[in-house]
């Protein structure tokens, strides 16, 4: 009986771990879209978060040797605080995302939190450190509690319940028939993109990452859905370092600090109101997005 049960168990321990990649690997389908190419460095130690400071410092970076995409990007986000990334598409800001993740490493420079390169950890504790929310959350095909409780083995009813809530998404499964029970996925309820977002973050808090890093939705969601994502999104960041990757500017505006990036730089840095009293790049994209959210 031994003999039949551990290899199996070791079977399910090995599945799960491929499973759990390969769905973390889809999840960051937009924000992360090349397979991993970097490996841990021979006695790589663990990443040890004790404040959750990050700091990139005269960062470099190309995909192509020839095009330099990011050139000498500088900043530091305190403990706790939410600092979010603008700019033009192109500007270069998904690209920090993934070299926060280190999906690939820096050509000059140095990403370092707490301190420590990330060059120089365990790609699992860094990645276990850092929690992403998706512009897509993809979903099992499976129960909501399932989705819910993948972001953490051994979560009970009580941490996902506490976990939906925070999301703002708990009265919903609760004012459904089968509740957490409810098939969602290709075969079951189909969630609208708002919801499976909440999931999406209640399944991050679930992981209790002490950093997060928010890849916001290019698309304007109804205004509704909007607020209710950014409650959840507010939560979500307390007490927790956040980088938001804001695509629009409608949602940052209460963020601590704000980065502006242009062509791989960082051109303007500040608060919303100080940046718009500067009348600069920032106030130029805040006032462009302003007339096309009239003109739609
Ligand atoms: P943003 O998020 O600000 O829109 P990105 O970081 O996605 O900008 O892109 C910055 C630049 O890097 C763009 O010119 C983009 O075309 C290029 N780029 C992004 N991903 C890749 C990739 N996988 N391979 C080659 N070039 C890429």
């Amino acid at each position: 009986m031994i003999q039949i049960t551990m290899p199996l168990n070791f079977l399910g321990t090995v599945y799960r771990e491929i499973r759990q990649a390969l769905v973390d690997m889809g999840e960051m389908f937009d924000l992360l879209e090349q397979p991993l190419d970097v490996s841990d460095k021979p006695g790589a130690t663990a990443l040890r978060v004790t404040r959750g400071e990050v700091s990139l410092d005269e960062i470099r970076f190309g995909y192509d040797p020839d095009r330099q995409i990011l050139k000498g990007v500088s900043l530091a986000v305190g403990a706790g605080e939410t600092l979010a990334l603008v700019g033009p598409t192109g500007s270069g800001k998904s690209t920090i995302g993934r070299l926060l993740f280190r999906f690939y490493d820096v050509s000059g420079g140095a990403i370092r939190i707490d301190g420590q390169d990330i060059r120089d950890v365990t790609q699992d504790s860094l990645h276990a450190a850092i929690g992403v929310v998706p512009q897509d959350t993809v979903l099992f095909n499976d129960t909501i509690r399932y989705n819910i409780a993948y972001g953490r083995e051994g979560a009970t009813q009580h941490d996902i319940e506490e976990a939906a809530r925070a999301a703002q998404i708990h009265d919903f499964i609760a004012g459904l028939p089968q509740g957490y029970d409810t098939q969602v996925g290709e075969r079951g309820l189909k969630l609208s993109g708002g919801e499976k977002q909440r999931v999406g973050i209640a399944r991050t808090l679930l992981k209790d990452p002490p950093i997060l890093l928010l890849d916001e939705a290019t698309s304007a969601l109804d205004s509704e859905t909007e607020a209710e994502i950014q409650e959840a999104l507010r939560r979500a960041g307390q007490g927790r370092t956040v980088i938001t990757i804001a695509h629009r500017l409608s949602t940052i505006a209460d963020a601590d600090r704000i980065v502006v990036l242009q062509d791989g730089e960082v051109v303007e840095e500040g608060t919303h109101d100080g940046l718009l009293g500067r009348g600069g790049r920032y106030a130029a994209l805040w006032t462009r997005q302003q007339a096309e959210a009239v003109a739609a």
